[in-house]
């Protein structure tokens, strides 16, 4: 199972997307965690005026705690893993918490006008991305595949919404040994 556990009002219509496009592509149960949880002080950067990744999946581990399954943290705002100015999403290779972060994924931060629908298909990519470490997938040479590293916003709109063939053999390797 993979909870989707929003931080800082994330409105809900991108939450019931993401639930629905995981499931879809994943074939696993998704559900959204009806708590709205606030980021700590101390995971914000107040002169960069984003959220360091890093605590924020401390945080999560400490607050958020599951016997089975997974945890991707939807933020709302911008995060960056330290040596890095910003980042779509961390995940532990392995593990069981990820998160992405919504405020790049969206037009405006680009200075373009809003588009509803890029940001929520940009919102599913980083979200399948990240579970894809989750389930120990590494990034994939394949600029098609959505493990491929996003650098900036165009390989986002570069990658498809979907694992390749080869990713996707690795990852159903991984379900079955849940
Ligand atoms: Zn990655
Ligand atoms: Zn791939």
């Amino acid at each position: 199972m993979i909870i989707i556990q929003p931080l800082r009002d994330v409105e809900g219509g991108v939450l019931t997307y993401l639930r629905q496009g995981i499931a879809k592509e994943l074939g696993v149960e998704v559900r959204i965690s009806e708590i709205n949880l606030k980021l700590p002080i101390e995971a914000f950067d107040e002169l960069r005026e984003q959220y360091n990744a890093d605590k924020v999946l401390s945080y999560l581990r400490k607050v958020v705690k599951v016997k089975r399954g997974k945890v991707l943290g939807v933020v709302n705002g911008d995060g960056y893993s330290p040596g890095l100015n910003f980042v779509f999403g961390e995940a532990e290779l392995n593990g069981n918490y990820g998160v992405i972060f919504l405020e790049r994924l969206k037009e405006e931060f680009y200075g373009k006008p809003s588009s509803r629908e890029l940001f929520l298909i940009r919102s599913l990519k980083e979200a399948l991305h990240e579970i894809g470490h989750l389930y120990g997938l590494t990034h994939c040479p394949n600029p098609r595949c959505v493990m491929h590293f996003s650098n900036s916003i165009s390989d986002t709109d570069i990658k498809e919404a979907s694992y390749c063939r080869r990713c996707r053999e690795l990852l159903g390797a991984r379900l079955e040994l849940r």
